[in-house]
């Protein structure tokens, strides 16, 4: 059944076109019956073309010989114009197989030269010769009406057959009171200047009917702007053909004003169609784009972290709503400020080294910690993962970067690596901190030369106040001890217990007489202290010194040994005392 309604059509519109404008005996001027199987065709699989062209087939030949140049030249002629359609929807589906719709101006491109200048060009020759035999027309002259009336044909006639065809997607949802408007307010325009332009012979008013045709095509889209093509064409033809419009001015054969006013609404096509391909492009963006921005904004209002946008200059141009709960900032408090101000001063080169590297390699995500000042004062640990914004011309304009507060994290840590380098008798360093603060110093004093001097304490005959006074109480000598250490050495230097009753002190840049002093000063000071033992009474203790400088040529373990026996004479030479190495 459609079959049989596709070749009736295919009849009617041959039919038409070579009735009412085939003028003295020539070409039809305006060519119908292509368009339509054009317009069936790329809107049919490929799998029915065979069908829909054989049931046009007939129909064409019936057309052509009884209003055209009669049964002699009908099958040259119907194969000419059926291989024609074909070869258009074919080449057309090769060059864009998503063609039909008028989506992007590429489309409208590719129809234009597919329809209007390839295959008119290629029918043009079997059929002017046609014509040419036919009617005596010279063939230049033929292939010129052939061709013009084709391409004009096509370019004209065979969006809004396409569109007839498409699935009507505006009218599967109804439309809105002020759409209703709007669509009645353009099209009444364009009836109106269609009307003006075309009812009358005197005043040739060509671009009129174009004002309303341009808002139809802005505010409507491709609906908009193939109904007022069809409006104007309809209005124009009949006018034209009475005798009416523009055309009626011109000197000349009725092909010539046909074929002028098919120019006419062949240039309207080219002005309409591309700008509506191209507005609907934009509109589909758009409507990826609100999308997309719906779900980033989704993503940004629930996530707990601090989503901020930075300019290049580092000025906060956007932060999330997290940023009130984490930052202590609203986001408006936040946007304009130069986002290393809050940055604590001890981590802004960490950070900005972080931030250049994101800067110089856009595809990579660049991670760094940092402590930032809130809102309130507190300062909060932040872990930042940041990577560049491209601009239009593909260079970085700025970073976007995710915040998440890891204080907790980076405090529990902190905890640990403290309580990893303490004693928790005496809360002095142990030995593990006192092994790396002694390789340091001595690949100072290697490089830098800044010296300093070891010294090893060991407590004298500890044993005996364990035995005496139980282990308590030993315990709290030892922190006695711990106490005479910090009173005594400098702020930089580091004390710590090695383990059991031995302590060691690194004395930073001291000269072996300045680090003699201050361990006399040590040794003297616990023999005058007392600690008060678990039963009350004072105990006393004293301490042996063994004293070795740092030079740049010896390793840590030599300069430890050298301590070492140093403090074994001390213990030797009678204890309570201090002896250096030699
Ligand atoms: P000297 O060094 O003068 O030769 O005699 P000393 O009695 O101190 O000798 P030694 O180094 O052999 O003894 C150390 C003692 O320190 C042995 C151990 O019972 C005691 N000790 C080790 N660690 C602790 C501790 O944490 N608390 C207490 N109370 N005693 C400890
Ligand atoms: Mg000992
Ligand atoms: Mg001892």
């Amino acid at each position: 059944m459609p079959l049989l309604l596709t070749g009736l059509a295919y009849f009617c519109c041959a039919a038409l076109a070579l009735q009412l404008t085939r003028i003295d005996h020539g070409i039809a001027m305006v060519w119908l019956a292509g368009p339509l199987l054009f317009s069936v065709l790329t809107t049919t699989s490929r799998r029915h073309w065979l069908p829909v062209i054989l049931a046009c087939f007939p129909a064409g030949a019936v057309a052509i010989a009884a209003f055209g140049m009669g049964w002699t030249f009908a099958l040259p002629l119907t194969v000419t114009g059926l291989a024609e359609a074909w070869g258009a929807a074919w080449l057309i589906k090769r060059l864009y197989p998503r063609f039909g719709r008028f989506r992007a101006i590429g489309e409208a491109g590719c129809f234009f030269a597919v329809t209007g200048i390839i295959m008119p060009a290629l029918s043009a020759l079997p059929g002017a010769w046609c014509a040419h035999l036919a009617s005596g027309l010279p063939y230049s002259q033929a292939w010129r009406d052939w061709f013009t009336a084709h391409a004009l044909g096509f370019i004209t006639f065979a969006p809004p057959m396409l569109l007839l065809r498409a699935k009507a997607r505006y009218a599967s949802r109804p439309l809105h009171t002020r759409e209703w408007f709007e669509w009645g307010f353009w099209l009444s325009g364009v009836v109106l200047a269609s009307a003006i332009t075309f009812g009358q012979n005197t005043v040739p008013l060509v671009m009129l009917p174009l004002i309303p045709m341009m808002g139809a095509t802005l505010r409507l889209g491709r609906p908009g702007a193939v109904i007022s093509i069809v409006i104007l064409m309809v209005i124009g033809l009949v006018a034209s053909l009475a005798g009416l419009g523009p055309t009626a001015l011109l000197h000349g054969t009725m092909t010539v004003k046909l074929e002028v006013l098919q120019v006419y609404f062949a240039s309207i096509v080219v002005i309409l169609l591309p700008l509506a391909a191209d507005l609907e492009a934009r509109r589909r963006v758009m409507r990826q784009l609100r999308a997309a921005e719906a779900l980033h904004r989704l993503i940004i209002d629930r996530t707990s972290d601090v989503t901020m946008r930075l300019a290049l200059d580092g000025r906060i141009r956007f932060a999330s709503p997290a940023s009130t709960r984490i930052l202590g900032y609203t986001p408006w408090a936040l946007a304009g400020r130069i986002g290393y101000d809050l940055v604590d001063p001890q981590d802004r080169p960490a950070l900005m080294e972080a931030r250049q590297q994101a800067l110089d390699h856009p595809d990579s995500t660049v991670a760094v910690e940092y402590r930032l000042k809130r809102g309130d004062g507190q300062l909060v640990w932040l872990e930042s993962q940041m990577c560049a914004t491209l601009d239009t011309a593909g260079q970085p304009d700025g970073t976007v970067t995710i915040l998440r507060d890891v204080t907790e994290r980076r405090q529990l840590m902190d905890d640990l690596s403290h309580k990893a380098m303490t004693d928790p008798l005496t809360g002095l360093s142990n030995r593990r901190a006192f092994d790396k603060a002694l390789s340091d110093s001595v690949a100072d004093s290697a490089s830098i030369g800044s010296g300093g001097c070891l010294a090893l304490f060991d407590l004298d005959h500890f044993k005996r106040i364990n035995d005496d006074h139980g282990h308590a109480t030993g315990d709290r000598m030892l922190v006695l001890f711990a106490a005479v250490l910090r009173g005594t050495v400098r702020s930089g230097d580091v004390s710590a217990r090695l383990g059991g009753e031995e302590f060691a002190v690194l004395l930073k840049g001291a000269t072996t007489e300045q680090a003699r002093l201050v361990c006399e000063r040590i040794r003297v000071r616990l023999a005058s202290s007392e600690a008060r033992a678990v039963s009350g009474e004072s105990v006393r203790a004293t301490v042996s010194v063994g004293l070795a400088a740092l030079t740049p040529h010896t390793s840590v373990e030599d300069t430890m040994k050298a301590a070492d026996a140093a403090l074994y004479r001390a213990k030797h030479d009678g204890r309570n005392r201090l002896t250096i190495a030699a």
